[in-house]
């Protein structure tokens, strides 16, 4: 099965370096090419273009598909609980596999506690709102802790020992070491198709702290929605759930309007997937709101943070 430019027929070490040197990095660039530019860019015969342009369309099945096939397809989508029935119902069921689900809002709002809860409850079999499988955690603050999952895995009669077991985590020091790891995803999950969930905690605080200031915005955008389209893609084709999570800070310079403004800029924005809002309440109460999804309506919930992971 094609599932990078790699697998696509006669693309060897040689036409893959020029393909990326002329920017044609992802099979979606190559399906969306026309022939002539491809082939004057990557100095390649027309046919060559020609053939590798359908086979990357045929592979991404980029198509008119009819109302009821698109429905089929949707049927498959599959939900994990977060642990709280209300978030859960905010979310259509659950964190949905084939999208990337960002949560976004302030230090403490209980971005990581989600993170932590559904990287456990992934691993509970469908019937209790899982999917049976396990999950990849890239950490790039450090705030991965396995004190929570066995606490959460307890809570839920899982044995923590092989709750432990089925995560696998990684601290990403740079922006470099995130995009290298996520570009290496690709062929640690084709390895293992019982992973189900990939949390990038946080996705956005290496490109903020590398790429500040206004002169840094346009390749901090553009290396970013790179990054974050190379997540949606490892979801759609593995059907599995990503989940991001982006800092957003208070903004006590601003008078009027929404006072925290999320530190990816609008960026996140022109990325396909479900956005919700968390924001702290009283104790260790939190409201959920879903702030833009496809199919799913604005609204806001309450859920609570304990001691033995995240409720109603
Ligand atoms: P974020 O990632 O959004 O910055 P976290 O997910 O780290 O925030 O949430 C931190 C909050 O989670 C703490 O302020 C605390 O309220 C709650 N929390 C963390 N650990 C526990 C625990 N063991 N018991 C109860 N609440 C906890
Ligand atoms: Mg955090």
């Amino acid at each position: 099965k094609i599932k990078t430019i790699k697998d696509l027929s006669g693309v060897g070490q040689a036409l893959l370096g020029k393909l990326t040197e002329a920017g044609y990095s992802t099979l979606e660039s190559i399906a969306v090419a026309s022939p002539q530019d491809l082939s004057t860019a990557a100095g390649i015969p027309l046919t060559t273009a020609q053939r590798i342009i359908k086979e990357a369309r045929d592979a991404l099945d980029i198509r008119f598909k009819t109302a009821l096939e698109i429905e089929q397809e949707r049927a498959n989508v599959k939900k994990i609980t977060t642990g709280s029935q209300a978030l859960d119902g905010l979310l259509g069921g659950g964190i949905e596999t084939r999208t990337m689900t960002e949560l976004f809002g302030e230090f403490g709002s209980g971005k990581t506690q989600i993170c932590h809860q559904v990287s456990v409850n992934v691993q509970l079999p469908p019937e209790k709102g899982g999917l049976s499988g396990k999950a990849l955690y890239i950490d790039t603050e450090g705030t991965f802790r396995t004190e929570r999952i066995k606490a959460m895995a307890s809570a839920i009669g899982l044995d923590p020992k092989e709750v432990l077991q089925n995560i696998m985590s990684i601290r990403a020091i740079n922006t470099d070491h995130q995009i290298a790891i996520v570009e290496e995803l690709q062929d640690i999950i084709a390895r293992d198709e019982s992973i189900k969930l990939i949390v990038v905690d946080s996705v956005t605080s290496h490109f903020r702290a590398e790429y500040s200031g206004r002169e840094n915005l346009a390749v901090r955008q553009q290396k970013l929605n790179r990054h974050l389209h190379q997540l949606v893609r490892l979801a759609e084709i593995y059907d599995l759930a990503v989940i991001v999570t982006n800092q957003v800070m208070a903004r006590p310079d601003m008078f009027y309007g929404d006072p925290t403004v999320a530190v990816g800029g609008h960026t996140l924005y022109h990325v396909p997937g479900i956005r919700v809002q968390i924001k702290k309440s009283r104790g260790n109460r939190r409201i959920a709101r879903m702030v833009d999804a496809p199919h799913l309506p604005e609204g806001e919930v309450v859920f609570s943070i304990t001691n033995t992971g995240i409720r109603d």
